[in-house]
């Protein structure tokens, strides 16, 4: 495995590679890498002769009063189970690499970002597809993998992609879950003994709702306030168009002390 944390290196050694014909997969991270980020790399070997996994806190992408400063970080650790997972390629540019200044040049998403956690979180979006589109260029993936967890960050990218004209595959991949059902997250190691007990409100409201669906239940309204009985403090739950006509997912956004967790399920349609 190869550490780079230039853009100019990192060209140099997927021109050699793209030369040899082999296929790029690429899995952008933020690093404090877990099982779910694994996942992504596993689903990007077997379509791909060669993964990059990046490991950037984007800047742009946190609030002023978000936890920028305090975000988990341990490159070592990160690195070992890069090397371990069979990641070619880990590129961890900092911030000066990806934003040199005088930078002015942002990707603004539309109506997707603005719902859920980009009501919650203004410009959080705008940072998360600014960063994905230049790690797209910088890395230029034949395929580029995604957690089902942020599905919302899933739809933003897939339609960047589709409005931008980005020749890359975008590939959504399930949510690692711990035996217990919490989805996994770097922001779960902020969370004390009792904080994590409670965060299996999110889960465990989330599958209530999913089974309630596959008994039938088709008021959006109600699978919500199933949903919502479990949790104590919920800050979004969006309702969608009621009853459910469509495909739709379920999703919960919760603050667990002082931390907050996201998490959905899908309600696959079932035909009527
Ligand atoms: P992050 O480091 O949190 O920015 O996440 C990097 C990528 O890993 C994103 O595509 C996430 O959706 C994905 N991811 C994070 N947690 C999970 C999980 N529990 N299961 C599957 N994918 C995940």
């Amino acid at each position: 495995m190869q550490t780079i944390t230039a853009v100019a290196g990192l060209r140099c050694v997927l021109a050699e590679a793209r030369k040899a014909g082999r296929r790029v997969g690429f899995v952008p991270t933020m690093g404090y890498l877990h099982d779910g980020h694994l996942r992504l790399v596993e689903a990007s070997r077997a379509l791909c002769d060669v993964t990059v996994l990046s490991i950037f806190v984007n800047p742009t992408q946190f609030g002023p009063t978000e936890d920028l400063g305090t975000y988990q970080r341990d490159f070592a650790r990160d690195e070992k189970l890069c090397r371990d997972t069979g990641v070619a390629i880990l590129f961890a540019p900092d911030a000066k690499e990806v934003y040199p200044p005088p930078f002015e040049t942002f990707v603004e998403p539309g109506e997707l970002a603005k719902p859920l956690c980009g009501a919650f979180r203004p410009g959080h979006f705008r940072g998360v597809a600014t960063v994905v589109c230049k790690l797209f260029n910088m890395v230029q993936p034949d395929i580029a993998l995604f957690g089902q967890k942020d599905l919302q960050q899933c739809s933003v990218i897939r339609r960047m992609v589709a409005d931008l004209n980005l020749p890359i595959e975008i590939i959504t991949v399930p949510t690692v879950r711990e035996p217990d059902g919490l989805a996994m997250s770097s922001r779960n190691r902020f969370l004390c003994a009792k904080e994590r007990r409670r965060a299996l409100a999110i889960s465990r409201g989330l599958f209530a709702a999913a089974d309630e669906f596959r008994s039938g239940e088709r008021e959006a309204d109600r699978l919500i306030a199933i949903a919502k009985r479990h949790l104590a403090m919920v800050d979004t739950l969006k309702p969608a168009e009621s009853p459910l006509r469509r495909a739709s997912a379920l999703c919960a956004a919760a603050f667990i002390g002082s931390t907050r967790l996201i998490d959905n399920v899908i309600l696959q349609q079932v035909a009527i």
